[in-house]
């Protein structure tokens, strides 16, 4: 038998969580952002639950062609643009639309040779100071593309910093706005931040929004929001059993460093799930963890294999063999509790997103 511990992907709750994102914007057309293999989850795990997406944005030429390969023949949008000069071969050959951020991808797409002119998204850097063409380039960058004969419509696309927080998207939205007022041209702006705290303003209507996180059942403002105020469902779940139980005397430590030490005799469980899993070595005494969907705590540090978790909350119903939710939700069999991601991950200082990536490749997934 395999190490019990397991990743399972909620097709239900992708679905549940695309649907909810639509409300947030209901006019827009809207990309699934399916990139780092979708949060993690595995492409051609979420592509039944998020197929009635408009789109499937991404950054990697090979997720593209896998989208393509599932059959998949809506539009494909390239986040990130080609990175070299060959990738336009695949991008006329799959119907690849791709963002245009520099100068030297339009001198890459001036020298392509296509029978099919390109959807491009030309991106403005409106503060973010990533990608893009800062507002005083982007009019000459849209003319030089325009007059390409390898270029068909070009959308607009710029990209914002503080969606979650308190800056806010303003000051951003107005230097897009004002510097694209009279170009032709579908407009894309807000991730997930984005739709959920700005949708509802007029302002920021667009043809096309791009929710990522929030598809994943993540709130991309935790602390200020968590998934059940968003009403948002948890699409990945990972999920172990406890191994060996142990009993200790007040004084007794756990785990390296003896990191954690009873104050009173109590009863702890150790299950097989470790940093070398994806767990994040990070989380300190006292992370949340359910077992058999009660929830308790973690204890002492994280090791590769193992942590340890406290059974005092779960009288009888923890022992040897039971089911630990480490996040997502519990098996209906326990009562499908919700232990959210952001919640583990703000114990480890992290974000969901980077949880949900960093799911290591000897655990198993399961769809369902
Ligand atoms: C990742 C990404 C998104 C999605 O962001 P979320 O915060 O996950 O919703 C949207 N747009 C671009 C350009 C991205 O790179």
């Amino acid at each position: 038998m395999p190490r019990p511990i397991q990743a399972f992907v909620h097709t239900d709750a992708l679905r549940h969580n695309l649907t909810r994102m639509r409300t947030a914007t209901p006019d827009a057309r809207m990309w699934a952002v399916v990139k780092a293999n979708a949060y993690g989850h595995g492409l051609e795990r979420v592509f039944e639950g998020l197929r009635a997406a408009d789109g499937f944005a991404l950054l990697d030429l090979d997720e593209a062609q896998r989208v393509r390969s599932l059959g998949w023949r809506g539009p494909v949008l390239l986040l990130e643009g080609v990175f070299e000069a060959r990738d336009l071969e695949l991008c006329s050959r799959l119907d690849l639309w791709h963002t245009v951020h520099c100068d030297e991808q339009i001198d890459m797409l001036s020298r392509h040779k296509t029978q099919v002119p390109h959807r491009i998204f030309l991106k403005m850097n409106s503060g973010m100071n990533r990608l893009g063409f800062t507002p005083t380039r982007f009019r000459s960058a849209w003319t030089r593309l325009n007059q390409l004969p390898q270029v068909d419509e070009i959308s607009l696309i710029t990209h914002f910093s503080d969606a979650d927080g308190t800056k806010g998207i303003a000051a951003q939205m107005a230097v897009f706005t004002e510097t694209t007022q009279d170009l032709p041209g579908e407009r894309s702006t807000c991730n997930s931040a984005g739709l959920l705290r700005h949708g509802s303003d007029a302002s920021v209507a667009a043809d096309w929004v791009r929710p990522g996180i929030a598809l994943y059942g993540s709130a991309p403002d935790f602390p200020e929001r968590n998934i059940a105020q968003w009403n948002l469902q948890p699409t990945m779940s990972l999920r172990s059993r406890i191994i060996a139980t142990q009993d200790l005397q007040a004084g007794d430590t756990v785990g390296y460093g003896s990191a954690f030490k009873a104050e009173a005799p109590m009863r702890i469980g150790v299950v097989a799930c470790g940093y070398a899993d994806g767990y994040p070595r990070h989380c300190p005494t006292g992370t949340p963890v359910l077992v058999q969907g009660v929830r308790t705590r973690t204890l002492g540090r994280v090791s590769m294999d193992m942590l340890a978790v406290d059974l005092s909350p779960c009288d009888a119903t923890g022992g040897y063999g039971s089911e630990v939710t480490l996040w997502g939700k519990a098996s209906a069999a326990c009562g499908s509790a919700v232990l959210p991601i952001d919640e583990v991950a703000q114990a480890a200082g992290t974000v969901g997103y980077e949880l949900m990536c960093a799911v290591s490749a000897r655990v198993g997934f399961t769809q369902d």
